[in-house]
């Protein structure tokens, strides 16, 4: 019998294996394996599921298999109130669909599902492993060092080089975001800064 993740999974399959930019960046496991991990709550969930920024023709199914599997995610936050701000803690969050430590097991790649509400900014910020954002929901305006900062919504991609700085603001609309990792360091964190 499957649940609300076992579609969610099965939703992001079907987006990665209909999207170049995202099927050239990642090895989409076939059948991976469930890891038993328990609900963790966030505030920003009740945005999640009442939100209704567009998404695309391709992102749609994923987005309302993210709704619903929303309550029964593993979300998490990387930072810190001193980092951030309270306001961005309340209406930011995430959870790893896939990875070393995921819902479905994988030690190659890491996809993140990570939603920010509207008129947040998320600091320079910089990790190890190469990372492709792809827009689900909503848009949000991406910034790094070495390239032009644009806006990108549903349906769109950014790249991340390893350890490139980067990053993004929300504008009018939140944004809901399927995050890919691949290459070393896969199982560390984003740090605020610039080195
Ligand atoms: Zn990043």
């Amino acid at each position: 019998m499957s649940d609300a993740l076992d579609n969610l999974m099965s939703a992001v399959g079907d987006l990665v294996r209909a999207t170049p930019a995202l099927r050239d960046f990642v090895q989409w496991p076939d059948a991976p394996v469930r890891n038993p991990l328990a609900p963790l709550a966030v505030r920003c969930i009740p945005l999640i599921e009442g939100t209704s920024a567009p998404a695309s023709t391709l992102t749609a199914t994923v987005v309302d298999a993210v709704r619903a599997a929303a309550s029964v995610a593993h979300w998490q936050q990387t930072y810190a109130e001193a980092e951030v701000g309270r306001d961005f803690l309340n209406r930011y969050g995430w959870f790893e669909l896939l990875g070393p430590n995921g819902h479905f097991r994988s030690e190659a790649i890491r996809a993140f599902v990570a939603f920010w509400g509207e008129g947040l900014h998320y600091p320079m910020h910089l990790h190890e492993p190469e990372e492709l954002y792809h827009v689900l929901a909503g848009a949000a305006e991406f910034h790094a060092d070495g390239l032009p900062s644009i806006l990108v919504g549903p349906g769109g991609s950014r790249h991340h080089d390893s350890n490139q700085p980067h990053a993004m603001d929300t504008h009018a609309e939140p944004v809901l975001t399927l995050v890919l990792w691949r290459g070393s360091g896969l199982s560390g964190n984003a740090r605020i800064g610039k080195k």
